[in-house]
């Protein structure tokens, strides 16, 4: 396949790797202690895979190969989320084919988090991936429409992604495995929120 996409798979599996037992201590401390391992295990999984499609794979069959091996190989409920959120993707970028990149990219970010959002009934405030991914998708929108480049309109996702982080130290978990803690989950980042901003940050440096 293109070199471009795997040069950018591969980042985001060198990316997971090096912060594999980060995203593992975060989850030891308000869930199961897997999530590094789950996502290291998916993302090479990934890597290997993507190698397997034609040179002529278009980004939609790129996509939902990504999706539907993280669904076949992380074990947990960061697997079907982000398989999800990539086959979501799939379906946008086959939609909105022939859209400018930056355009693209948006209608790509929000199919992902909606994919998030339906497979986990999952909304804002909960202390998940979303609260990371939705103020991205709202921060890349508000740049579009102010007319921003890609690069920068990921820049801005970036922030947002990050400040979301943040903010899942403030409240309490009532999805997945940190909700079993209640208050006890306070003060603790979520860790699916940090993979999702790693990855974000993976895809942000590489347009950069
Ligand atoms: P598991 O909890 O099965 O061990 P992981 O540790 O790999 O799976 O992933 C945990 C992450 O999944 C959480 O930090 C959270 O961001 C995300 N998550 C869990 N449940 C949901 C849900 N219902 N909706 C959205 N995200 C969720
Ligand atoms: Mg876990
Ligand atoms: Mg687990």
């Amino acid at each position: 396949m293109n070199t471009a996409m795997l040069t950018l798979i591969d980042a985001a599996k060198e990316k997971i790797l090096a912060q594999k037992e980060w995203l593992t201590s975060l989850d030891a401390a308000i869930g199961d202690g897997d999530h590094g391992i789950n996502m290291a295990r998916g993302f090479e999984a990934v890597a290997t895979k993507v190698r397997t499609l034609p040179p002529e794979a278009e980004l939609p069959a790129i996509l939902k190969t990504v999706g539907m091996t993280l669904i076949s190989t992380v074990g947990g409920a960061s697997g079907p989320l982000y398989g999800t959120a990539f086959l979501r993707a799939a379906d946008q970028a086959s939609k909105s084919a022939g859209l400018p990149a930056a355009a693209l990219l948006g209608n790509i970010l929000a199919g992902a988090l909606q994919g998030i959002k339906d497979r986990g009934k999952a909304t804002t405030g909960e202390k998940t991936m979303v609260d990371a991914l939705e103020p991205a998708c709202v921060a890349y929108d508000r740049g579009l429409t102010e007319g921003k480049t890609l690069p920068v309109c990921l820049e801005m996702a970036c922030e947002a992604a990050r400040q979301g982080v943040e903010y899942t130290k403030t409240i309490i978990a009532t999805k997945g495995r940190a909700s079993y803690l209640g208050e006890r989950s306070l003060g603790h980042q979520d860790p699916g929120a940090t993979s999702l901003c790693l990855l974000l940050e993976t895809l942000s440096d590489f347009v950069n």
